[in-house]
């Protein structure tokens, strides 16, 4: 089946390998042409783990090929799938812009009937939207469907091969038809369902998974107070069948290009309807006010925060992703620096200070040298590399031996045995 995806970001340039790999020719379009010029020489612009190796061999197959041209890209496609941004606006509603330009481009250049499948994450509105673009501009016969994808930064490619449930958001089986046989390789529940409902079992998905980061980090406010630690708490919560173990740890709260975004832009689209969505408001609070609760345990541990070197180790939303879209670790890191605080930064991937953003910090080539004559060491970013750190040499290194462990990632015992002062969260 000749496939185009259209946006070649995390999960247009996934989509790409993924659907190339189940035996589709693709096309991979972008209005970016330098990404469009790295990936056509074989250059992935985006760091995900195994991407790279499908990539490159459906590149050489010639399963995969790319363009910036919506004549190209358009002509002989079956499926075109619409994978661009949909970032958030200033009052929380999502940006549609990418997306109604998407959908005009590929409308005027459709020539013989397509199923046009909208991937971004977008409420009901947008199909409607989207329907009128294609009734004014469209000269062939199509369908408009909806596929959320539900693919984690940091295990994208495993998460695409192997998706917990395929959600078809259709309104023909014409559409239901050729959609099940472009997925028909992956092994996975399949939801037929209107697209509007696909959309909104995106959201739900991504508010249901921001409501458990949110409570848990509540239940961690009060496992601070008492003797109790939140990693046991988080375990026999998670035993229970009914509730499940996963996205239940307590750190600095969510963060990346979905969460907030998802969560924001339900709010919003509820608004519009006319419902107050207080409970998922509740649930972004939580998240907000979760940096600064972080930052009152630093506050705590020095008589005063200003001219205190402090080394953050992590700085994007994730570990396995060079994404810093809406990081938390970059959110308390400007806090910091309001506060007087001078930071030394060390990530496993990226290397050299991002573009317009944390003007004030130094980066460094390892965590040790970022560690030298450092007050405290923040734990941001749950990097494996940081699990293995040598703790006696990070000692040696340190002016103050102290550990905020936002994550909760260390072991406690282990870092108070070296020495360490040691500050998790809602770990009493
Ligand atoms: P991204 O910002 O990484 O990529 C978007 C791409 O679209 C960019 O390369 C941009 O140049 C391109 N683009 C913008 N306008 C275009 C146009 N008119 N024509 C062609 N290309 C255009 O975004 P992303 O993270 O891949 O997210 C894409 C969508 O998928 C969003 O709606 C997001 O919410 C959703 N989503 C993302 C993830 C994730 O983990 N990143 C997971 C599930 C769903």
């Amino acid at each position: 089946m000749r496939i185009t995806v259209i946006g070649t970001g995390y999960v247009g340039l996934v989509s790409c390998a993924i659907f190339a790999d189940l035996g589709h020719q693709v096309i991979g379009l972008d209005i970016d042409r330098e990404k469009i010029n790295k990936l056509k020489k074989g250059q992935v612009t985006i760091y995900e783990p195994g991407l790279e190796t499908l990539f490159q061999k459906h590149l050489n197959s010639g399963n995969l090929t790319f363009t910036t041209s919506y004549k190209q890209a358009i002509k002989d496609a079956k499926v075109v799938f619409i994978c661009v941004g949909t970032p958030p606006k200033k009052d929380g509603s999502y940006d549609s812009k990418y997306v109604y330009a998407a959908a005009k481009s590929i409308a005027k250049n459709l020539k013989n009937y397509a199923v046009i499948v909208i991937k971004s994450t977008v409420p009901p509105s947008t199909t409607v939207k989207v329907k009128e673009i294609f009734k004014t501009h469209a000269k062939a016969k199509y369908d408009i469907a909806s596929t959320p994808e539900f693919l984690r930064e940091g295990s994208a490619v495993n998460d695409a091969l192997h998706p917990s449930r395929i959600v078809l958001g259709v309104e023909s089986k014409k559409a239901e038809q050729v959609l099940r046989l472009i997925h028909k390789k992956l092994k996975a529940e399949v939801l037929v369902t209107t697209p509007q409902s696909a959309q909104l079992i995106k959201y739900a998905s991504n508010a249901m998974l921001a409501t458990k980061i949110s409570f848990i980090n509540s239940m961690a406010i009060i496992c601070d107070q008492v003797n109790a630690d939140i990693k046991d708490v988080s375990l026999g919560l998670g035993l229970d069948p009914r509730i499940g173990q996963s996205f239940l740890e307590a750190g600095l709260g969510y963060g990346g290009s979905c969460f907030p975004k998802d969560t924001w832009a339900l709010i919003a689209y509820a608004a519009s309807l006319g419902y107050d969505f207080n409970f998922l408001k509740q649930v972004d609070q939580v998240n907000h006010d979760q940096i600064d609760y972080f930052i009152s345990k630093i506050k705590k541990a020095y008589p005063s925060l200003k001219g205190i070197t402090l080394t953050v180790l992590g700085l994007t939303f994730k570990p396995n992703t060079d994404d810093l879209r809406e990081s938390r670790s970059i959110v308390l890191i400007n806090k910091l620096l309001k506060l007087g605080v001078k930071i030394n930064v060390y990530d496993p991937i990226i290397k050299s200070k991002p573009k317009d953003i944390l003007t004030n910090v130094k980066f460094f080539d390892s965590a040790y040298l970022s560690l030298i004559n450092s007050d405290g060491l923040v734990l941001a970013t749950k990097w494996q590399e940081f699990k293995d750190i040598n703790l006696k040499k990070a000692k040696r290194a340190m002016r103050n031996p102290v550990i905020f462990d936002a994550r909760n990632f260390f072991n406690p015992t282990t870092i108070k045995k070296q020495g360490f002062t040691y500050y998790g969260i809602g770990r009493s």
